[in-house]
């Protein structure tokens, strides 16, 4: 069981939830992250006093430096608090539930401190692939998951105990809001409907990212990183249901899935109280009540984003890098109105397509790959 945790965007979705899980096991929180809620982070601070606090924004971190003037939390701002938050000498734990590229550098700061790194921010694993993977190996830390199928994945692997057997991973997908529709039906399709997600309740960009189906395409380069696995042993099947979070096939075609409510509480904690199991808030698998399991093939051709990726991982080397870059661009861009649902997964598939990959041997060649797919994208609208 962790016992002191730095957790990074803790006023997100992940964050909140994992500050639920923090309370319930009197886990000590050494430091708290935002970008700019201000409100919220103040409240964490005085429940959970933390040594440090993060607030990315410098205007917000000096309005929250005046809020909490009487309390020991020292304030902290932009990548270089992320950085020195990510590398605290008295925490065990980095959990990583930052939204986006900005997580990948406190990610291999975290490394090279160190700690044990749960990580929901998938943005960066896609991204930094390799380079994220070797750094964890040459530090000798542990990268745990939290998103639900590659924990699914990861808790049905404690049932394998030599690779050699593992032959493929399933990944499941809800489908999203749109699941079951045809391009010239998602035409006109607004920001509202993209954000009603049927089963989870997430943040606004996963949430438009699973309407997408960018988000199976991040999942499965994420798969590829986490477990070692080439792109055509990883395997995506709709299943409406979210409640099968994912499977593992191996060599004599038996398979081992994980079941459970879609509640994100038990991915992140298990990935705090990893190798131990104990109780969580979530409701017992009631599985009469749900009586029926749905499965089918996903959409490639609809959900343009899922090909894109696929072919980003194929190509490799910042290719998973464009893909994320155009993604976050455009995604961001939709929801501020200002292109159309089908125009995210041309620009994503665009940027694949007609940007160089190059191999990625130093952060720099990522954070270029990601800054020419964002510039590609807002000079193709
Ligand atoms: P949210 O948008 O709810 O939260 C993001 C957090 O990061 C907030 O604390 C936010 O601060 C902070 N943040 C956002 N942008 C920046 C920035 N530029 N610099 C510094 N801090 C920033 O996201 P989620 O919790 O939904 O998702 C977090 C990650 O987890 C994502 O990578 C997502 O894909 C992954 N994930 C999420 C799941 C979910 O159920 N939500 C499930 C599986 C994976 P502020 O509040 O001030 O804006
Ligand atoms: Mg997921």
């Amino acid at each position: 069981m962790t016992d002191s945790l730095v957790i990074l965007g803790s006023t997100g979705s992940i964050g909140t939830q994992t500050l639920d899980v923090a309370r319930k096991y009197n886990i000590d929180i050494k430091a708290l992250t935002a970008f700019s809620n201000v409100k919220l982070l103040e409240e964490q601070i005085r429940s959970f006093k933390p040594s440090v606090a993060v607030m990315y924004d410098e205007k917000s971190a000096n309005d929250l430096k005046q809020r909490i003037a009487d309390t020991n939390t020292k304030v902290l701002c932009g990548m270089d608090g992320l950085i020195e938050a990510s590398s605290m000498q008295d925490a065990q734990v980095v959990l990583n539930a930052l939204v986006g590229m900005v997580g990948l550098e406190p990610t291999l700061a975290a490394c090279k401190a160190g700690k044990t790194i749960a990580l929901a921010n998938k943005e960066t694993l896609v991204a930094g692939g390799e380079l994220v993977m070797n750094t964890v190996k040459d530090n000798g830390v542990s990268l745990l998951p939290v998103d639900s199928e590659h924990s699914a994945i990861f808790q049905c692997l404690q049932g394998c105990p030599e690779k050699k057997y593992l032959k493929k991973l399933i990944l499941t997908a809800s489908g999203g809001p749109f699941f079951g529709k045809k391009r010239d039906e998602l035409k006109d399709v607004t920001v509202k409907e993209a954000l009603a997600h049927p089963n989870w309740s997430m943040g606004a960009k996963i949430t438009v990212d699973s309407a997408s189906m960018m988000n199976k395409g991040l999942e499965i380069i994420e798969a590829r990183w986490l477990f070692d696995m080439q792109a055509d042993d990883i395997d995506v099947v709709v299943h409406r249901q979210s409640i099968i979070h994912s499977l593992i096939e191996f060599q004599d075609n038996s398979v081992l899935a994980q079941l459970s409510q879609p509640d994100m509480r038990i991915p992140i904690q298990y990935a705090l109280t990893y190798p131990d199991r104990v109780e969580s808030p979530v409701k017992e698998l009631d599985l009469t009540s749900i009586g029926t399991f749905t499965f089918d093939k996903p959409d490639y051709e609809t959900f343009e984003c899922l090909s894109a990726c696929k072919k980003a991982l194929s190509k490799g080397g910042t290719s998973p890098a464009i893909a994320n870059g155009a993604n976050e661009a455009a995604n961001l861009l939709f929801r501020e109105g200002k292109i159309s649902f089908l125009k995210i997964g041309e620009l994503v598939s665009g940027a694949v397509d007609s940007l160089p990959s190059v191999p990625i041997k130093t952060l720099s060649d990522v954070l270029n790959a990601d800054k020419t797919a964002r510039e590609y994208v807002y000079s193709s609208i």
